[in-house]
Parts: structure tokens; C-alpha cells; sequence
């Protein structure tokens, strides 16, 4: 539910209606600020808040149902405003388009630095995994904490914020410690606990869609985080299962719009891993600048015939100028400058 505040409510009825609602211990009272109105999220137990009579108390306007099943994430909530961030003066969300580029993994510091400086002239972010989450577990699973001071070192080098992924709570304070922005993959978007700590953790973060999971399920993940205090997340559709398997995964592009609709969260495109293959990167990413998303992430080697990991779908770092040329003119007839600080 959502109590609307009158215009001319005070501070004192605001936390008033807070108080009556945290008092019930069943319901999540969060205060979303308006231009002209504030407005209170009342989110758990609708009955309970629709019994409550909040109608009588002073500086309430009227109480309202928020219809859909996500709450926090949903563009109900934000008046149709969209979520606007800041990473380091890269902006995330409408206006801009944000590139996060860097290998898949953290292989070494010489791999890492090489790519680092070859993105750092086009890119807004540099991405690159410490701890992986793989398929077999006797696969390279990441160098885990060195890879951290690696990345660390390459933001020193190149001024680049950086974006790497947290698969466990074990490792939530040492992701959070070099992260500037935390990763949450597609194989954990529905480990609840890791998303209720992540949204806690201070820094924002980027929430990828699972592999089979509609993006109902993707906004009501988006609740948990939003729910733990943090309001920057940025949503990811990375492509799903479908019956087709000539690419590696089906890139929903549909899910761009959709989601603009439905959300005031930003959404980016991960092209590298939807397609599985380098050839095909650039033609979705630029699909994805043209649908109106705030920004792609996208592998970038310097070798990947030897990459440890995704070699195939890993752009080739010498190629990536051009590459980023060209998205970011389609982004451009989109009406988006390049996020650069
Ligand atoms: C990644 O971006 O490194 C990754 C593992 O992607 P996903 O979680 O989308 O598979
Ligand atoms: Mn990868």
C-alpha cells in the first residue's frame, strides 16, 4: 500500500505514519520523497495497513494500493521519476549511456592492467571477475582476493571505477572493501540472503537477470536490495534459456522497454554473454543502445584465444575504439551523451 501525503503534511505527521506502521512489526514503512507530496511505501501485510484507518490521521491525503507484485522497484512508487546515479562522475540512467568494458575474469595483473589501459580512453567502467561462479566446479573459479588488489591497482592506474562480482556472503565485506559497484550474476539473482546483505553493503549495485527468470521475478529480486537501504541498482537483462541454442543465450531486447515502463531502475545490455560469440557483440549492443538502455557491460581481451575463460565472446581490446564508436553513435540518435566523468 501507499499512503500519499498532503502537500501541506509536516515532518511530525510523516514519521507519525512511519511509526504507525513499523509498530505493527509486519510492515516495511519506506519514505519516498515527491516534488510536491511525499508518500509513504507501507510494504508487507496490505490488510493489516488497510484496517489501520491511517485516513484519520493528520497530513494523510489517502491510501492507495500498489498493484504490482515488485514495490520498491516499481515506477508507481517513484511517480514515474527514473533512478539517477553517480559512480565516481560516471552517470548511470537517462540522458547518458555507460560502458563498462574488461575481461571476463581476472587472470593476472599484466592481463588485467593491458585491458585496463586499452578500455580507459572509451569506457566509463571497468568490469573483471575475482570470484566467478561456474558451471563446473572444475573450472577457474577466479584468483578471489589477489584479483581484488589487482583490480584495485588498475583503478589507481586509470581513474576507473570498478565493477566485480560478489557470489557469496563469506566474501560480502571484502567485495564491498575495492568494489565500486557489486555485481550480482544471473545464477544468484533469486539467493535471497545474498541480496538482502548486498543492498546493505553501501555501494550500488548491478543486478543481473537469471537465466530463466521472467522480470517479474528480476524486480521482485531488485525489492531485496532496494529493501536493504541502497537505492543505486542498475538491472541487467545478460539474455535467457530459450528453445534456441544457436546463440548462447536469447538476448531480450524487448525487456528494455518493458522494464522502462515498469521500473525507475536503469537498465543495461550484456551482449557477451547473450551471444557467446564476439561476431555477433557489436549488432546487439548497438540493438541495445537503440532501445533506449542506459548503458551495456561487455568482455574485452587482449588475448582471448587464451583467455581462461569466455574466450569466444571476448572482444579482441585492439578492436574496442572502434567497437565503442560505433555503439555509442547509435546511442547518440537515441538522444544519450557517453557517461565519462
Ligand atoms: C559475468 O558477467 O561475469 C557473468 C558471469 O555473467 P552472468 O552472471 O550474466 O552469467
Ligand atoms: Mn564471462
Amino acid at each position: 500500500m501507499m499512503i500519499v501525503m498532503a502537500p501541506e503534511a509536516r515532518p511530525e505527521h510523516v514519521d507519525e505514519v512511519v511509526a504507525r506502521l513499523e509498530a505493527t512489526g509486519t510492515v516495511h514503512a519506506k519514505v519516498v520523497p515527491g516534488a510536491e507530496q511525499v508518500a509513504i511505501a507501507a510494504i508487507g501485510d496490505a490488510g493489516a495497513v488497510r484496517g489501520m484507518g491511517l485516513e484519520a490521521l493528520n497530513g494523510v491525503a489517502r491510501v492507495v494500493p500498489i498493484s504490482r507484485p515488485y514495490k520498491l522497484a516499481s515506477s508507481e512508487l517513484s511517480h514515474n521519476e527514473p533512478t539517477v546515479f553517480d559512480v565516481a562522475g560516471r552517470r548511470v540512467g537517462p540522458d547518458t549511456f555507460c560502458v563498462i568494458a574488461g575481461p571476463c575474469t581476472v587472470e593476472s595483473r599484466d592481463q588485467t592492467l593491458r585491458v585496463a589501459d586499452a578500455v580507459a580512453p572509451h569506457a566509463a567502467m571497468l568490469r573483471g571477475g575475482a570470484f566467478k561462479p561456474r558451471t563446473s566446479p572444475f573450472s577457474f573459479n577466479g584468483l578471489g582476493g589477489p584479483a581484488l588488489e589487482i583490480l584495485a591497482e588498475a583503478r589507481e592506474r586509470t581513474g576507473l571505477p570498478i565493477v566485480t562480482e560478489l557470489t557469496d556472503l563469506t566474501y560480502a565485506e571484502t567485495v564491498a572493501e575495492v568494489a565500486d559497484v557489486i555485481q550480482i550474476g544471473a545464477r544468484n539473482m533469486q539467493n535471497y540472503a545474498l541480496l538482502d546483505v548486498v543492498g546493505r553493503l553501501g555501494k550500488p549495485v548491478l543486478l543481473k537477470r537469471g537465466l530463466s527468470s521472467t522480470l517479474e521475478e528480476l524486480l521482485m529480486a531488485a525489492d531485496y536490495v532496494l529493501k536493504g537501504g541502497t537505492e543505486q541498482v542498475v538491472l541487467c537483462e545478460r539474455g535467457i534459456r530459450t528453445f534456441e541454442t544457436a546463440t548462447r543465450f536469447t538476448l531480450d531486447l524487448g525487456a528494455v522497454p518493458w522494464l522502462k515502463l515498469h521500473t525507475h531502475l536503469p537498465v543495461i545490455v550484456d551482449p557477451s554473454h547473450a551471444a557467446g560469440d564476439r561476431r555477433l557483440v557489436e549488432a546487439l549492443a548497438r540493438g541495445a543502445a537503440a532501445v533506449g538502455a542506459d548503458g551495456i557491460i561487455v568482455e574485452v581481451h587482449d588475448d582471448p584465444d587464451a583467455a581462461m575463460c569466455d574466450g569466444p565472446q571476448q572482444l579482441h581490446a585492439r578492436d574496442f575504439p572502434a567497437f565503442t564508436a560505433q555503439v555509442l553513435a547509435h546511442a547518440a540518435l537515441a538522444g544519450r551523451e557517453p557517461s565519462m566523468p
